[in-house]
């Protein structure tokens, strides 16, 4: 059974912060597979400055971003972070937590000590002009991901967040559950709700790539609470009726189309005629899996480079692609005469803003979404979960590690 870090430490009293504090590290000495990139080491525990909140960590959610931190590339997050003029020569990740509030800043007003809490990873800075002039905070110059672009994440017995990063725990969900969603979640509503008027409706046929992944489990049950039709696409049957469970009307196995990667040349009219047929039958199996000849209003978008061309083709007239990744490449080459013939959108998204993060929280607490915990891991493993998310070996939904929570079905404390 998982070893929680307050079996290991001991849990301190109600607001006590203790000097030191256990942390799942990645130094760039160890970049590389997660397995190893990651190591338990003892650090001292970060202060809360203004505005700013120390969170007893009792279960941290695992995303794709510390696969890339642990990898050390494309971004190398620690000497990126020096090089701004912070000294810490390691890295704390981890950017969905669920926990206590242990101690507060000046200034805090939102949250007190004792509250119990679900932190999202959007953080800013309030002086930034762009948001002092009403900007989206999440768009301005100065946001950055809480573990990831930030150091202090959630791998660690406590977390330092900024309070506004701080929404009230679902009172009927686990810690571990309650740690799993806010990240991949909220980023899926902004994407399907945010960009009007491609805002998701009632009807709209919704193709939402990597269905049962992190990102694709909350925007099939999104997209079914809004009154769409979502249709998945995934590899294999058992993550097909993982989507169906969720409220997708049908889903493709991508499997079955080898048309993959970037488009080819359009001079080349033999291999562009070939990608054409792949894109085609694509197109074609998504009319017949949803039962009727539309095509998607909204396409989700997250794989890119191996993707993004047949996105932008079967997407509908005036329709819009919208993107928050490229997990298979960077290189969006799409065919242009789809995009402006047709009216099309391709639009860029990035995680949330406050109100984002608040709403679909709530869609969380009213049990309109599931957070679709998976499996619970102990406090040193980690690395094993961020390496079978790199070998897309993980399992379906979203993974939880225990910190101060003694299981996966702890509540309270
Ligand atoms: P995930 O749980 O691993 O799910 C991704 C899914 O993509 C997999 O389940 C897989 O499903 C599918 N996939 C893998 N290779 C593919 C390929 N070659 N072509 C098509 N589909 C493929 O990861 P996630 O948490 O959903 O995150 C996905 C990406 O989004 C990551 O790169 C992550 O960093 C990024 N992300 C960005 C933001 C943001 O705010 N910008 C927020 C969250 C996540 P099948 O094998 O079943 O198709």
């Amino acid at each position: 059974m998982a070893t929680a870090v307050n079996e290991l430490g001991g849990m301190p009293s109600l607001g006590e912060v203790p000097e030191q504090m256990v942390a799942q590290l990645i130094r760039p000495e160890r970049y590389g597979d997660p397995l190893s990139a990651f190591k338990e080491e003892t650090v001292a525990t970060p202060l809360p400055r203004a505005g700013e909140v120390l969170v007893y960590v009792m279960a941290a959610g695992v995303n794709y971003n510390n696969v890339w931190a642990a990898l050390g590339r494309p971004v190398d997050v620690i000497a990126a972070r020096q090089k701004a003029g912070e000294s810490e020569a390691f890295h704390i990740g981890g950017s969905d937590a669920s926990g206590i509030v242990w101690a507060v800043g000046e200034g805090v007003s939102n949250v007190k000590v004792g509250d119990h809490v679900v932190a999202h990873c959007g953080v800013w800075d309030p002086a930034d002009p762009w948001i002092v002039d009403g900007g989206d905070p999440i768009v301005s110059p100065s946001a950055r991901i809480w573990g990831y672009e930030t150091n202090w994440g959630s791998f660690a017995q406590f977390t330092r967040v900024q309070s506004h990063q701080l929404v009230p725990k679902p009172t009927q969900l686990s810690w571990a559950a309650a740690a799993a969603y806010m990240l991949v979640g909220a980023t899926a509503y902004r994407m399907l709700t945010g960009w009007p008027p491609h805002d998701v409706q009632e009807n709209d046929v919704v193709l939402v790539w990597g269905g049962s992944g992190g990102l694709g489990s909350q925007a099939i049950q999104i997209a079914k609470a809004k009154g769409a039709i979502p249709i998945a696409v995934t590899s294999g049957e058992e993550r097909g009726r993982y989507c169906m469970k969720l409220g997708a009307r049908g889903w493709i196995d991508r499997r079955d189309f080898n048309h993959w990667g970037i488009i080819p040349d359009w001079r080349d009219d033999a291999a562009f005629a070939e990608w054409l047929k792949g894109a085609r039958s694509f197109g074609a199996r998504l009319w017949e899996v949803l039962g009727e000849r539309r095509n998607p209003r909204i396409v989700f978008e997250h794989p890119g480079e191996s993707t993004i061309p047949t996105s932008m083709f079967v997407c509908d007239n005036g329709g819009m692609v919208v993107i928050c990744a490229g997990t298979t490449g960077y290189h969006a080459a799409v065919d242009l005469r789809y995009l402006w013939m047709r009216q099309k959108r391709l639009q860029g998204s990035h995680f949330a803003n406050d109100e984002q993060c608040a709403a679909f929280n709530e869609m969380v607490a009213r049990d309109e979404v599931d957070p679709c915990l998976s499996r619970t891991f102990a406090f040193d493993e980690v690395g094993l979960a961020h390496s079978l998310m790199h070998e897309n070996k993980h399992p379906m939904g979203n993974m939880a590690i225990l910190v101060g929570a003694r299981d996966a079905d702890q509540v309270d404390v």
